[in-house]
């Protein structure tokens, strides 16, 4: 099982001359390598593989002494990484799927490097990188299992270290509980047990921010370097709130794993949902698509939790105790039926996507 830890890094000023000078390099060789192999297919017929152009980097190294300064297993990861793109492409194309023929990369476009095996080591606040030097890092949770591979990531002028680790499935103890859940709007969800969970602290504030950004990228002329300042002012905020929401759907998604060993939740399709329904906007707000991401691989991850989907439809209106259906608008809070029942209208769903969830078993 591979996990993946994300680290914000400090490089100073040399280290991040010699990170974009690599970054560079790496993009120029992805290039000039699926160049080489266009080339050869089209006026040769002859197809090369990842161990032919490997073969190759030492007389590369010769001719252009630059990628001296570049650690080898990160040159040849370049070439892997063409040479995956052109798998998913056969791959795609033979399942008769949407196929794009592998791409130029643009600087802009391309954003990383990785030590596939060695050349990094991490000690204590530091991260040591062969050919580029000893930089802080902010560990704000340990890296655990064995780590496989390091990805130096830029990202609107800002460094990240992503390690994959092989660890083991991870043991929380069985509760033998079960539960559903309900997505909300004000509150991020809702358990049957009528649990609330909440959003992301301080979301509006950031949220404010975000419009009022939007409206100075708007206002600035197309092109113009006052645009484009403004636009990288936007991009750290949509990072920031993109980062608050991940942190919140850990938190819920552990929260609920510690809790329960089932977990019905709706199949929503968020990017239908998001075009159709008029709740659009909060939906996509509130973060759901990276919580169901969240939540649904740390089940996987761990030893007897599982995630339950289940068809949304009716889960409002139903009646959670005798089945009948109880219609309500949006704006009806509370589901009150013939049979007595008065209950909150969300842990009413709740408890319906609970049932429906495990019918299915
Ligand atoms: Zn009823």
């Amino acid at each position: 099982m591979i996990k993946v830890y994300k680290y914000r890094i400090y490089p100073n000023k040399i280290q991040i001359q010699s990170i974009s000078q690599t970054i560079r390099l790496c993009q120029q060789l992805y290039n000039s390598a699926l160049e080489h192999r266009i080339y050869l297919y089209k006026h040769c017929g002859i197809s090369i593989t990842f161990y032919n152009q490997s073969a190759e980097l030492p007389e590369i190294k010769k001719v252009l002494q630059e990628y001296k300064t570049v650690n080898a297993q990160v040159l040849q990861d370049v070439l892997r990484r063409l040479d995956k793109s052109y798998q998913n492409f056969f791959r795609r194309l033979k399942a008769g799927e949407k196929a794009g023929f592998p791409r130029f990369q643009s600087y802009k476009r391309y954003n990383s490097f990785t030590y596939p095996q060695s050349g990094f080591s991490l000690s204590g606040t530091h991260l040591q990188l062969s050919k580029i030097g000893n930089i802080k890092v902010k560990l704000h949770r340990p890296v655990e299992g064995k780590t496989k591979t390091c990805t130096i990531i830029r990202k609107n002028d800002k460094y990240y270290v992503c390690f994959s680790c092989e660890a083991e499935p991870q043991a929380i103890p069985l509760t033998y509980q079960d539960i559903g859940i309900d997505m909300g709007i004000k509150e991020f969800c809702i358990t049957s047990d009528g649990e609330l969970m909440p959003n992301p602290k301080n979301y509006r504030k950031s949220e404010d921010k975000l419009k009022k950004q939007q409206r100075a990228v708007s206002r600035k002329k197309k092109g113009s370097n006052r645009r484009k300042k403004a636009v990288a002012i936007l991009a750290n905020t949509h990072e920031h709130i993109t980062n608050q929401r991940k942190d919140n759907a850990h938190k819920v998604a552990n929260n609920l794993l510690n809790k329960y060993d089932t977990i019905c939740r709706e199949d929503l399709q968020i990017n239908n949902m998001v075009k159709n329904h008029r709740l659009a906007k909060s939906i996509s707000d509130a973060g759901w698509g990276i919580f169901f991401d969240i939540l649904d691989t740390k089940a996987k991850q761990t030893l007897g939790k599982r995630v339950i989907k289940v068809d949304p439809k009716y889960t409002s209106q139903i009646c959670s105790n005798c089945g009948q259906i109880v219609k309500k608008s949006l704006s009806v809070r509370t589901h009150k039926c013939e049979c007595g029942l008065e209950i909150d209208r969300d842990i009413n769903a709740a408890i319906n996507i609970l049932h429906k969830g495990l019918a299915t078993l």
